[in-house]
């Protein structure tokens, strides 16, 4: 581990990856490997999970395609040098951020979308003009190994290099010194990565989980709620970071809106032969699902196959905040529905529980929207919709407090995996001589008197 940092290290040091078209090329080249071996890309994550090509492409590739294109586009204009206004003290100087890289990256991925998770932030850091070591979740081993395979075949290892491996190696890996550490996983592990990245004062984004509110107010759309949110859910088989984790809908509308979503569901009818649903990724995670449904309180799905880690889509009513499945992040099939009759009541439970990643609120009354949006703190979220704010790549995503800690996408991305240098210039063709001694009643008065109009 320590020579492969210090083998980029030392790469890093020849100011290759400060050059732009550098950078560019090496953008290009991934996305050509990566579509010349689509075929073997989505047989194993085939093998991993049952997803479909289809899903593959929305929920994998279509974004890391548009990361990569959206960097090549704007990488110029990312890097430029930024104008800062200059203050009257410092006249006549002109002032300006130069964004540069960090150094020598790790990048830490999660297993439930195994190339988007990895591939994405390796690709910000790289257009930012840094080298990357990957590691990606060791749970997918089928694409965790052509991930691998494809990455350390076409790179040169003191740019970018992938290293397989479960806990012993991540443990390993953060006891080297790297300028930035990227993870994506449990707050749990977030919290060891964090104090392993003290020890050498490395800048950390961590991009954490946890229980994502979806609210339904009365008055709320609920034919559109139920089809936008049953999609949102059920899409990966739940195991989506930002995945609706539960609803809190009022008590006059809960059953229209059940009815609603047993039948979206019905329509939909996920299977594997459809394409349309993933199986669970390993028997610790499917019985960990099984202790959530409480069988009294299905209201549709229930059904399971351990042979095939397969869970139905769930849907459980007249649920509360006590019942096992609200005691953690689903991260499955299991949608918990809590009926409310007051709403500031259950706004003051969700602020009692860890920020969540990320807030969904289904209204039309303005004045509701305002409140939790003013009221709940979250990672990002959605109005009338679920998920979709993550496909917006102007939109930082990221997480607050346990759901995580800065933020990434698009030029969020690139600022995430670049240090700004700030910089002042000044001329040498005047020199106001108020700050130097000797010091005076007259300059204390104009220094005072300048200060007023900073
Ligand atoms: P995890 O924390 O178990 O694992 C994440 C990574 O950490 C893996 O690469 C794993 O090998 C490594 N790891 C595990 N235990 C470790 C240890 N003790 N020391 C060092 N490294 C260790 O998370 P996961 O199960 O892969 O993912 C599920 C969690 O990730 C959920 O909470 C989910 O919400 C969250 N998540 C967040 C995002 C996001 O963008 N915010 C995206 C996906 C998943």
């Amino acid at each position: 581990m320590e020579s492969i940092t210090s083998y980029q290290r030392s790469f890093f040091n020849t100011n290759a990856t400060k050059d732009i078209s550098f950078r560019i090329n090496q953008l290009s080249r991934l996305e050509k490997v990566l579509n010349e071996n689509m075929q073997d890309l989505e047989a194993a994550i085939y093998k991993d999970f049952r997803k479909s090509k289809f899903e593959n492409y929305l929920t994998e590739f279509s974004l890391v395609f548009h990361d990569i294109k959206q960097a090549k586009r704007n990488l110029y204009r990312w890097s430029r040098k930024k104008k800062i206004p200059t203050n009257l003290t410092n006249f006549p100087a002109k002032c300006y951020s130069i964004p540069e890289p960090l150094g020598v990256c790790l990048v830490i991925g999660a297993w439930n979308y195994p190339y988007q998770l990895s591939l994405s932030p390796a690709i910000a850091a790289i257009a930012a003009g840094n080298t990357v070591v990957l590691k990606p979740s060791e749970l997918p081993s089928e694409t965790s190994a052509i991930l691998t395979r494809l990455i350390n075949d076409n790179f040169d290892a003191s740019f970018f290099k992938v290293i397989q491996g479960g806990v012993a190696e991540t443990t390993e890996l953060l006891k080297q010194k790297f300028d930035k550490i990227f993870f994506t996983g449990s707050t749990k592990v977030g919290k060891i990565v964090y104090r392993a990245a003290a020890e050498n004062l490395t800048p950390v984004t961590l991009e954490l989980g946890g229980k994502s509110p979806t609210f339904i107010t009365k008055g709320a759309h609920l034919k559109m709620a139920a089809k936008r949110i049953i999609w949102a859910k059920y899409l990966n088989a739940g195991q989506t970071c930002i995945a609706p984790d539960y609803i809190l809908i009022d008590q006059t509308v809960s059953e229209e809106f059940l009815t609603y979503a047993k039948l979206e569901v019905e329509k939909v009818n996920y299977s594997f032969t459809n394409g349309n649903y993933l199986k669970i990724i390993n028997n610790h995670n499917f019985d960990r699902l099984q202790r959530m449904i409480d069988s009294d309180k299905v209201y549709c799905g229930g059904e399971n196959d351990r042979s095939q880690r397969y869970i139905a889509p769930t849907i459980l009513k007249n649920v509360s905040f006590d019942d096992a499945c609200m005691q953690e992040e689903i991260f499955g099939p299991i949608l918990p529905v809590i009926v409310y009759r007051s709403l500031d009541d259950v706004i003051s439970k969700v602020k009692a529980q860890p920020k969540p990643l990320s807030c969904y609120v289904f209204t039309n009354d303005a004045a509701v929207k305002k409140k939790i949006l003013n009221e709940i703190s979250f990672g990002g979220g959605a109005i009338n919709e679920a998920l979709m704010h993550i496909t917006n790549p102007n939109l930082p995503f990221g997480g607050v407090g346990n759901s995580g800690i800065g933020s990434y996408h698009g030029e969020a991305g690139f600022r995430t995996f670049s240090h700004y240098k700030s910089i002042l210039e000044k001329p040498t063709w005047l020199e106001f001589p108020i700050k130097y001694s000797p010091y005076s009643a007259t300059k204390l008065k104009w220094l005072k008197r300048m200060l007023k109009f900073q």
